[in-house]
């Protein structure tokens, strides 16, 4: 292991011994292959199966939406790479619950999944989709008019594809602003899923989700974001996705 990496285990195993709770929360991923991969974003299926057996060793329910506040877990998957349908069959044999937040423009482009491919995995009732905007451009970056766009548009696109109401946005790169919470709200969007930290019930602004990333944490790691160790990295991760204006 890099002295990177086992810095960065040390702290967050500072980060769960001192959280160390069993707070419902949402996890992110990319994608998953078990042959070639699409991103190198992506998490092997070895690893993955490793994940579930971990949250079913530690008694964590995989839930479509969180209820409860303790011992639930919502898989994200960002983006709309084609390794979660060459695997998903693993999501089907174990019954395993996943939101997809799409990007409308990358739909059926090279390495992207298509519309036939997202209707086949929807009629399992196991994936649910919602928007990851039109383009994947940072909201923050956007002027007003732009951004208006961006929430509007692939809310409508999807709708228009898939026959079912988008009321969730995942923001690019977890980047947004006050305007692009505002402008989310005005746009109907029920839940913003972020790349911050933390608990499911826990809002840094109302419907902002926080989310924790784990599509390259090895046991150790993944057992300590479980407990709530990447929280020690709020602050650090706040800095990088949220500012406070922008611009009009
Ligand atoms: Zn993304």
């Amino acid at each position: 292991m890099s002295l990177k990496r086992s810095l960065k285990l040390a702290f967050l195993k500072v980060g769960a011994l001192y959280h160390n709770s069993r707070d419902s929360r949402v996890l992110y991923y990319h994608d998953i292959h078990s042959a070639a991969s699409f991103t190198d974003m992506s998490t092997p299926i070895e690893l993955f199966e490793k994940h579930i057996d971990a949250l079913r060793e530690k008694g964590y329910k995989v839930v479509d939406e969180i209820k409860s506040e303790k011992g639930e877990v919502e898989l994200t998957f960002d983006d709309g790479f084609r390794g979660l349908y060459e695997n998903f069959d693993f999501f089907i044999e174990n019954s395993i619950p996943v939101k997809l937040f799409l990007v409308t423009d990358f739909i059926g482009k090279d390495g992207y999944l298509s519309k036939i491919e997202i209707d086949e995995m929807l009629r399992t009732k196991l994936l649910k989709v919602e928007s990851h905007g039109t383009s994947h451009t940072n909201l923050d970056t956007l002027k007003k008019r732009d951004l208006v766009f961006e929430l509007q548009d692939s809310k409508k696109r999807l709708e228009d594809l898939f026959g079912m109401e988008i009321e969730e946005i995942c923001f690019p790169r977890g980047r947004f602003s006050e305007m692009v919470l505002a402008e989310a709200r005005k746009a109907g969007y029920i839940k913003m899923y972020s790349s911050l930290p933390g608990p499911y019930h826990k809002r840094f602004r109302e419907r902002l989700i926080f989310r924790s990333l784990v599509q390259h944490a090895d046991e150790s790691e993944f057992d300590a974001i479980l407990r709530g160790g990447d929280q020690i990295y709020f602050s650090r991760y706040l800095k990088m996705h949220y500012t406070e204006e922008s611009p009009v």
